[in-house]
């Protein structure tokens, strides 16, 4: 892959250079493109399935041509080179429909210009909430959860988990299965566009903040409600009080655990009784990447034949395919955690986040890391993926 790029030098090749970066970076599907000067070159990055890979190192000399052609093509000045700049690249000279729109942010650095292109892609194909790749168990209480006519629905997972999926998915299934809910969204942005559903956009900085929308939404009568995330405490009480009071509120919050997000609502200043009473269940959930299907090397050789000992897993080995990672694609992981009452009893009593997570072993609640473990039993992906996604830095079990 490094080896078969040619070395443009005029202008017109830095021209083409910068317009097959952009395509292939399409083709392959990736999020991001850096572009990043060091001392002797200027190495092209794509994220892949959330992680960085090294795509080119071009020599040096073209690296002023390169982020120069990145600006004509974003709209910046290309004679200021000492500012930061943010533009967007039409996404007609990218020449691909898959593209919604493309946003290109140059800085400088003692290396010169540093440039990165983020790939906006439209979600033609909408999963349904059954493709999304739960264990049957999840996906039965998540059908429970969304045939309910209140509570609260908290999905946690750092950004890039998969979240507005699943939130789009939920609601999918919703005005699929009751038709005529009243459903209203607030997201910042709005991300995937859900026919049959009141979508709002949230401007953080501006007039509409999640807060005030959510109060005077609450007055619209909704039945269901989507808010892309609670950061504050405001809209944590306001969307506690609407699952207590005939809605069902889905929302996001940041947490590394479903026991974790019951604890913050706490932080927050929502009392214990408000916690117990509004949340239904708390779904924690991660991607992790797939192993390429077309490099991957199968335990113990050959075909997995029956009554053979399992070896111990696929291995990751790397191709043209997959740009030598040997990762294409990726798989959801996810626990739920729903309210029982020695949960409930716990969470009145003001339990830490030990005692909580202890009652979930008692109640042999199957883990994120667990439900991981048929992924990799299935070949699907690797231990060392599964315990670099989990944060679990020994192989233990
Ligand atoms: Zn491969």
């Amino acid at each position: 892959m490094k080896n078969n790029s040619s070395k443009p030098k005029d202008a017109s090749d830095v021209v083409s250079l910068v317009g097959d970066l952009l395509a292939r970076a399409v083709q392959h599907g990736a999020s991001d493109i850096h572009f990043e000067p060091g001392n002797a070159e200027l190495e092209v990055k794509y994220r892949l399935d959330g992680v960085l890979s090294t795509i080119e190192r071009l020599p040096k000399t073209l690296s002023d041509n390169v982020i120069a052609r990145l600006k004509v093509l974003g709209g910046l000045l290309t004679y200021r080179n000492d500012i930061p700049q943010e533009g967007r690249i039409e996404v007609s000279k990218s020449g691909n429909s898959d593209i919604m729109d493309q946003r290109l942010a140059v800085f400088p650095t003692i290396h010169g210009q540093r440039a990165v292109v983020r790939l906006f892609y439209n979600h033609t194909e909408l999963m349904e909430l059954g493709q999304l790749g739960f264990s049957a168990d999840t996906y039965s209480t998540l059908k429970n959860i969304a045939a309910q006519n209140q509570g609260v629905l908290l999905l946690t997972g750092p950004a890039g988990s998969g979240k507005s999926t699943t939130l789009a998915a939920l609601l999918r299934h919703i005005l699929k299965s009751c038709p005529g809910k009243s459903v209203v969204t607030l997201e910042d942005p709005v991300e995937i566009r859900i026919d049959g559903a009141t979508q709002v956009q949230i401007t953080p900085h501006g007039e509409m903040t999640f807060a005030t929308a959510l109060r005077s939404l609450l007055r619209q009568d909704p039945q269901v409600l989507m808010i892309g995330e609670i950061r504050d405490a405001e809209t944590a009480r306001i969307a506690i009080e609407a699952g207590l009071t005939g809605h069902l509120l889905m929302s996001t919050m940041h947490s590394g655990s479903p026991a974790g997000a019951l604890l913050r609502l706490l932080e927050m200043g929502i009392e214990p009784y408000q916690v117990t009473s509004s949340v239904s269940a708390v779904l924690n959930q991660r991607l992790v990447r797939k192993l390429c299907k077309k490099c991957r090397k199968s335990p113990g050789g050959k075909q997995n034949a029956e009554g053979q000992d399992r070896q111990p897993e696929s291995e990751a080995i790397g191709c043209n395919e997959c740009f030598n990672t040997g990762y294409k694609g990726r798989a959801l992981i996810a626990e739920i955690v729903e309210l029982d009452s020695p949960l409930r009893k716990a969470l009145l009593a003001k339990a830490d986040l030990d005692e909580l997570e202890q009652i979930l072993r008692d109640r042999g609640h199957t883990t994120m890391f667990a439900d991981g473990k048929r992924l990799v039993e299935e070949g699907v992906t690797t231990q060392e993926e599964l315990n670099s996604v989990c944060g679990i830095v020994s192989d233990s079990q």
